[in-house]
């Protein structure tokens, strides 16, 4: 097996339009990257370790929420970061033995939590979420059979005014960054009445308009069928090992042993993004940002998405059941689901939901977001040619993946990096 390639200064650009591109891994965004690399004729084979959506992109609350998609670190972080380590019942958890990794991620993840950095980021988004809704909507127009679905409401709920202060000022900062977003609040037993699912300890609600949201196994689903319907190999199943840039393509190596060639590869492999990407200049550690999810029964379906901000949980509507989800946990991604952070959830919310039976769970889920320190995702060239990166989204790689494919795809038959992918640059320090 190889060493890799030798280190270069900068992307560069394959020598001819690819033809033939394997993606590597079948979560949204290496999905979405297929499909539109699909729409310029190019055929893609998708290589997954285990099945189609078997990462983060499964147990989601699936929000399509342009008007919070924000970098993660920011200044009230820090005031979680401290409970965490005191309490695993907090909603934000850090491991006391924290290994190697962890602590050099954390120690940025700080470092980045401050107003200014938090700005510089948000100005970067801000392009992206512009145009977040409408991938989806190229998605649905051209074959991608599982809609996305308008939050008629879609309801941030407090004990009182005086909690709801944070997320207030946190979206006036969004819509000051030049992010468009339209949210009102409503207070007293008006805010109860704008859904039957909330009981009286809720007394605050932030209405926010305007966005959508999706129920994520059934559009990975769908996303994925609709790639092998345009001629796409969708290959599950084969752990890819090794990538090997060579004169005239990528070679990607399977667990056992086999290699395929092919014009150029895009690692999209979610938490374990660094295991590929890091030997080819890619420097920002990517850290699974753990969280637990599960669906219940409900007397009465929620009109749209619950967020309760202050419990870190989010609930949204998904057929016939409601799917709870919440948690942040920094740990390896490969470890076992705890059932404690699922009682902490339970227990958090069960005060503030009425009709819904949170003791007849189903589904219960840990997954891994793939979170970067700065908070921005990892698009675009590394330092091999013909080697690509998608991801590093962390709590936002549903809302952004079918725009990320969409840019990225354009970069690899282009050679060029579209202008709004500029900040996402995988070869960042
Ligand atoms: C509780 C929770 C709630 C969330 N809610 C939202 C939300 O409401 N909205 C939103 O936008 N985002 C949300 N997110 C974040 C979102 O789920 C992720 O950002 C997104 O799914 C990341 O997609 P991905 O394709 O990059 O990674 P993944 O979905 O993790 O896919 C990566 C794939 O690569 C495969 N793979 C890895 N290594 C290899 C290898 N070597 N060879 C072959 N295959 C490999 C994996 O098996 C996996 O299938 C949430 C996350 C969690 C945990």
């Amino acid at each position: 097996m190889s060493s890799g390639p030798e280190q270069q200064h900068g992307p560069t650009p394959v020598a001819r339009a690819p033809r033939h591109v394997a993606v590597v891994g079948a979560g949204m965004v290496g999905l979405a990257t297929a499909w539109f690399l699909q729409e310029a004729g190019v055929h893609v084979t998708v290589y997954e370790r285990d099945r189609v959506g078997a990462g983060a992109s499964w147990g989601n609350a699936g929000w399509l929420t342009p008007g919070l998609t924000a970098p993660l670190p920011e200044p009230a972080v820090l005031r979680y970061g401290l409970r965490a380590v005191l309490s695993s019942r907090s909603p934000v958890y850090v491991p006391l033995r924290a290994d190697r990794q962890l602590v050099r991620f954390l120690a940025s993840f700080v470092a980045h939590s401050t107003a200014r950095r938090w700005r510089r980021g948000m100005a970067a988004y801000v392009p992206l979420n512009e145009r977040a809704l409408e991938a989806f909507d190229v998605l649905a127009a051209g074959g991608v059979a599982a809609p996305t679905r308008r939050a008629g409401s879609f309801l941030a709920c407090f004990g009182g005014e005086r909690d709801a202060r944070g997320l207030l000022t946190e979206l006036e900062q969004i819509r000051a960054a030049g992010q468009k977003v339209d949210f009102h609040l409503v207070t007293g037993w008006r805010a109860r009445a704008l859904d039957p699912a909330l009981t009286d300890r809720v007394n605050a609600v932030i209405q926010l308009h305007g966005q959508r949201y999706l129920d994520p196994p059934g559009f990975v689903r769908s996303l994925a069928e609709a790639v092998r319907v345009r001629g796409g190999e969708i290959v599950e199943g084969v752990d890819v090992v090794d990538v090997l840039p060579r004169a005239g393509g990528v070679s990607v190596v399977a667990g056992n042993g086999e290699r395929q060639q092919h014009d150029v590869v895009v690692l999209a492999t979610g938490a374990l993004l660094g295991e590929l990407a890091t030997r080819f200049g890619v420097r920002q550690p990517v850290q699974a940002g753990r969280g637990y999810s599960f669906s219940v029964p409900v007397r009465q379906m929620p009109r749209g998405p619950l967020y309760f901000p202050k419990q870190r949980v989010a609930c949204t509507p998904l057929g016939d059941r409601l799917r709870v989800a919440g948690m942040m946990e920094f740990r390896r991604p490969g470890d076992p689901l705890d059932p404690r952070r699922i009682t902490a959830i339970v227990e958090a919310v069960r005060p503030l939901l009425t009709g819904v039976d949170l003791d007849e769970r189903r589904d219960e889920w840990v997954g891994s977001r793939p979170c970067t320190p700065d908070g921005l995702p990892l698009i675009g060239a590394t330092a091999a040619p013909g080697v690509f990166v998608a991801g590093g989204h962390g709590m936002w790689g549903i809302a952004l993946g079918p725009l990320t494919g969409q840019l990225l795809a354009q970069a690899v038959l282009k050679g060029e990096t579209p202008p709004e992918l500029a900040p996402f640059d995988p070869l960042r320090t």
